[in-house]
């Protein structure tokens, strides 16, 4: 089966966990049942997966979530891990929140460079908590966007569901789309490779 790699950058408490479980589990009573189990409980987990189908394919999307900029990953070995060969990443911020969205740029987008390139991935911006109002200056998200280069921005709220299946599926599309190219990339370099007759190889594959 193909899979991707999806991660979740953004500030703590903007609301990625509540995200990713309203996706995965595909209920209405899985925000509440989130909100009301002790969060390092089987609910707060850092990865999940989830089989989705797009196009007629079926892709397990493995999400890893980050636990946010409090104990970012940074101060710990496992940071080159987390931000390797992701296919997409999901930049969450909170609708009522400026700060929050400032973060993604000042602090996740920066932290993600020195690990990883950051046109090799797909990029999804979520303002999510799309139930309460806005409160966002447009031009910080539109600095953001440029500076990512292509990125999507949609807005969802995982306490009504409205636009998280929406949002989950666009970021799974993305993910397998940038895969496919990588694995594209690849092959067109072993392609090269085996068209040089074995010279300078040092596998002797041809
Ligand atoms: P995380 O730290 O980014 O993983 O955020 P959580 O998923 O733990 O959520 C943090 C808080 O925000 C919790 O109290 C949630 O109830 C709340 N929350 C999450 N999503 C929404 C939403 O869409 N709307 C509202 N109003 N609250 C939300
Ligand atoms: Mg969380």
């Amino acid at each position: 089966m193909e899979e991707v790699k999806i991660i979740l950058l953004g500030d703590s408490g903007v609301g990625k966990t509540s995200l990713i479980t309203r996706f995965i589990s595909d209920d209405d009573d899985s925000f509440a049942r989130k909100n009301s189990a002790p969060r390092s409980s089987q609910f707060d987990p850092d990865v999940k997966a989830k089989e989705v189908e797009i196009n007629g394919i079926t892709i397990k999307a493995h999400f890893h979530d980050s636990p946010g900029k409090d104990t970012s990953y940074s101060s710990h070995s496992i940071a080159p891990n987390f931000y390797r060969n992701a296919d997409a990443v999901i930049l969450v911020y909170s609708v009522n929140d400026q700060h929050t969205l400032e973060a993604l740029q000042d602090c996740f987008v920066t932290e993600y460079a020195t690990y990883a390139d950051i046109s090799a991935t797909s990029w999804i911006i979520v303002g999510n908590k799309n139930d309460l109002p806005l409160d966002i200056e447009k031009s910080v998200l539109d600095d953001l966007s440029r500076c990512l280069g292509k990125s999507v921005a949609l807005f969802a709220s995982a306490k009504t569901g409205k636009n998280v299946k929406e949002v989950l599926h666009i970021a799974v599309k993305k993910a397998h789309e940038r895969r496919k190219q990588k694995e594209g990339t690849f092959n067109l370099k072993e392609e090269r490779q085996s068209n040089r007759g074995g010279q300078g190889g040092c596998c002797g594959r041809r």
